[in-house]
């Protein structure tokens, strides 16, 4: 089973890819970790796309294609995730089109709805462990005093990405409604989306997504 994962940032795609990963075999293709990674090697690709991501602004598609394109193993694993791709109505026609060469389809888009202003809140208290990338939000669950991550168990540095600002975020969110939101009534009216209320809390949401994966 292949799904999209859609929403503004910090509507919570990444906390709900990971636990469909630990509990259904499935495979998480975010492109945001992905440029992040490129960016932190310091490949050619990843010195080029810093001063994008850290405005808050899209990465070309054709960068993003290519990413997705080479990490699509056709046939693995309990299916795809996709998250934080598509973007843009040319990747959502590609992303069509890559999964149809591999045979595969894609079989739901979650939108998760969370209002503007929870979305800033949310970023702006949000921070990653370096090491197994759990997120941790300072108001609703703060980093454990004693600084040993609660999911990989170690005691690693704790960190704010630099496109977490609140500056960075409007041009995030401006981004997202000028060339992501138009994805809604395009896959609508392909009849493969559903709408989820994203602000519930994490349990709450994850009984959603499973509540459209078991139907
Ligand atoms: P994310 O981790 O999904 O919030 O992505 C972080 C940043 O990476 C975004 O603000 C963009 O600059 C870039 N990015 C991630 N995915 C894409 C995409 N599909 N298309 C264009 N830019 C992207």
């Amino acid at each position: 089973m292949n799904i999209i994962l859609l929403g503004p940032p910090g509507a919570g795609k990444g906390t709900q890819a990971h636990h469909l990963v630990a509990t259904r075999d499935m495979i998480q293709l975010s492109t945001g970790d992905m440029l992040r990674e490129a960016k932190d090697s310091g490949t050619e690709m990843g010195k080029r796309v810093a001063e994008v991501m850290a405005r808050g602004e899209l990465v070309t598609d054709e960068i993003v294609i290519g990413l997705i394109r080479e990490k699509l193993e056709c046939g693995k694993g309990g299916g795809f995730i996709f998250d934080g791709f598509p973007r843009t109505l040319p990747q959502a026609d590609a992303l069509g089109q890559l999964l149809s060469e591999c045979g595969e389809t894609l079989d739901a888009v979650i939108e998760m709805q969370v209002d503007d202003e929870a979305l800033v809140d949310r970023i702006t208290a949000r921070s990653t462990c370096s090491n197994c990338g759990e997120v941790y939000n300072d108001n609703t669950k703060p980093i454990p005093a004693d600084g040993v991550c609660t999911k990989c168990g170690e005691a690693h540095e704790f960190t704010r990405r630099a496109d977490d600002n609140e500056e960075a975020l409007r041009n995030r969110l401006m981004e997202y409604y000028k060339k992501t939101s138009p994805l809604v009534g395009y896959y609508y009216a392909k009849d493969m989306l559903s709408r989820i209320n994203g602000l519930g809390s994490v349990k709450d949401v994850q009984g959603s997504i499973a509540a459209i994966l078991d139907r």
